[in-house]
């Protein structure tokens, strides 16, 4: 039971806030309407006001006219009703009734302080200028009526006739009408300028939304682009600086401003003048195409290609520059690698038929009776054809993208000995032992002539990589489903930055680069290749000045494997 009139208590009240809510939104929110007709009525009003005060000074007896008295009363009732009335809830011209009952007001007021005040009619200016601000032409002709009967009324009604009461219903119209047209046309000039503001303001923020559009549409078509592109304003101050461009600058130095870039010339050693720098030139309004400057340390930089152009203000003055850069550092690399490779290729082609050329000139100026040295320097010519053979062998190896593997039954540890035994000489010559501790047979199934061809790249790098007094070890052994080799060198060793680039073509450390050492950065890559057609995998371990270790994993296989193997490979 209780619970019942709580919940109908509550719902009550939910209905009277309900109610006040609707009340208050509905009453209260033309604030700025009644704020309007407050602020269109006060002037009248005040000043209606101050004329009582002036004449309770001057003669108060006047105050004490009915006629007064009713239009201060109508003038204060306007007033309060200007602020009270739902102005947004009435019908639409409902408001005119103010500015027309003010010339009831101001009728009344001039025809009580007629003799105190006679220029009280002029108060009139007020409804007038109301009328012919909202409402126009039509405000223009309600005033002139409204004033008229404002002047003429009193006249009917009986008040004393002067030549000058007569005039007057004449005059104040026409005074009133020519301030309501004055009205109108300003405040229909004020209407149109307003409109073509808006029209203006309309345009300005289509054309402003649009550039942001672009503008975004140009950062994202920067940041996408692999070309890093700055823009520098005419004192060098950035201007715009797209992603790829950050990330170079970062690269050379933490803070990435232009003035604390760590630059390098184009030889990667030489550090590069601050004025000499890519944004210094473009900042001095030089316009120029692929200017190479390096970015970084010189064991750690990007070679990057820079490229400027010059921006000129409306004037024809310099504004600033835009500068791209692209990096060519792979580019440079590569570069650098065939310029090496062919300088390489030339020296180990050159040797060998030298000596050829050499020999034969011995052959044709020995005397044809010598027929013992004949062959002796016949076959140093001939080994040297053979080397000659190799190397086009292995050109041709590296760069055919397919390699024949024919895999049969063999033993690993025939081949190592034939290695070893031909490797021997050259290890001899050099002052390095080579040591085989494989003793055991390893069979597997495997292309002797490509194990051949890893077993000799090994054993030729090991040798050529050691100095004199250097070892060169060999092992192998069985580990059930494989095969694994290794071959242990004393020599110079590799850097571990260099370790993962050896079995890359032509690549040849720069320590070896500098040395005599001969090379074309083959034998790697193509060992590499031939035990991964056999299904096996090749590591190498080194120290600087300690050596290094090759090793390589080779299955063992079956003959079932090598049939496949054979059939994969050879296709
Ligand atoms: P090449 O010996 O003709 O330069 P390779 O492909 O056989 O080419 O070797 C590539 C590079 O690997 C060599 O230039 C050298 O820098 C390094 N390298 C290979 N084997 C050894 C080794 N045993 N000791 C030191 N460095 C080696």
């Amino acid at each position: 039971m209780q619970t019942t009139a709580t919940s109908a208590h509550r719902a009550i009240k939910e209905d009277v806030e309900d109610l006040a809510h609707q009340v208050k939104s509905r009453f209260f929110s033309d604030a700025t309407q009644r704020r309007s007709m407050l602020v269109s009525q006060l002037p009248l009003t005040g000043s209606l006001l101050t004329v009582a005060v002036m004449l309770a000074f001057v003669r108060p007896a006047a105050l004490r006219d009915t006629g007064l008295q009713l239009s201060l009363m109508l003038a204060l009732v306007i007033t309060v009703l200007c602020v009270l009335l739902p102005w947004n809830l009435l019908p639409a011209k409902t408001y005119l009734s103010v500015p027309l009952l003010d010339f009831v007001v101001v009728g009344l007021a001039r025809e009580a302080t007629a003799s105190s005040f006679s220029s009280l009619g002029l108060l009139l200016v007020f409804p007038v200028i109301w009328l012919a601000a909202r409402e126009g032409k039509m405000g223009v002709v309600l005033s002139f009526s409204a004033s008229l009967l404002t002047a003429a009324v009193p006249l009917f009604a009986g008040a004393s006739a002067t030549p000058s009461d007569i005039a007057r219903p004449f005059l104040l119209p026409l005074i009133m009408t020519v301030i309501a047209l004055a009205v109108h046309i300003l405040v229909s000039s004020l209407g149109s300028q307003d409109a073509k503001l808006k029209r203006q303001d309309e345009e300005l923020r289509k054309a402003y939304e649009e550039s942001l559009a672009r503008q975004r549409l140009l950062d994202t078509m920067l940041d996408v682009v692999g070309v890093g592109v700055h823009a520098v304003d005419a004192a060098g101050n950035d201007i715009l600086v797209n992603r790829q461009h950050r990330r170079n600058r970062a690269l050379s130095h933490p803070s990435g401003k232009e003035q604390d870039l760590n630059l390098l010339a184009s030889d990667g050693s030489t550090p590069l003048p601050p004025e000499h720098g890519p944004v210094a030139r473009a900042a001095r309004g030089q316009s120029f195409s692929d200017y190479i400057v390096r970015l970084g340390s010189p064991t750690n930089n990007r070679v990057l290609s820079s490229t400027a152009r010059a921006m000129t203000d409306k004037d024809g003055n310099f504004a600033g520059s835009v500068l791209a850069f692209s990096d060519v550092t792979e580019l440079v690399n590569a570069l650098a690698i065939k310029d090496d490779f062919v300088a390489n290729i030339s020296h180990e082609f050159r040797s060998p038929l030298m000596s050829i050329i050499g020999y034969l000139d011995l052959v044709l100026d020995t005397p044809e009776d010598r027929a013992g040295q004949h062959r002796e320097f016949l076959r140093v010519a001939q080994s040297n054809a053979e080397k000659l053979l190799n190397l086009v062998s292995d050109l041709l190896s590296a760069s055919s993208d397919s390699m024949g593997v024919h895999p049969q039954k063999m033993d690993l540890l025939d081949l190592i000995r034939i290695s070893v035994v031909s490797a021997s000489p050259r290890a001899g010559s050099r002052g390095v032992e080579i040591i085989n501790e494989a003793a055991q047979p390893l069979w597997l199934t495997a292309d002797p002539f490509r194990v051949g061809q890893v077993l000799d790249n090994l054993l030729s790098n090991a040798i050529k990589y050691s100095g004199p007094g250097g070892t060169v070890t060999i092992r192998a052994w069985d580990t059930g489903r494989e095969i694994t080799l290794s071959v242990t060198d004393t020599g110079i060793g590799i850097s571990q930055e260099d370790l993962p680039k050896i079995f890359t073509r032509y690549f040849r450390s720069n320590a070896v680069r500098e040395s005599a050492i001969p090379g074309v950065g083959l034998g790697l890559g193509i060992v590499k290749r031939i035990v991964e057609n056999h299904g096996g995998s090749i590591t190498a371990s080194s120290r600087i000045d300690v050596g290094s270790t090759f090793t390589v994993i080779l299955p063992k296989g079956t003959d079932h494997d090598a049939a496949e193997t054979d059939a994969l490979t050879t296709i």
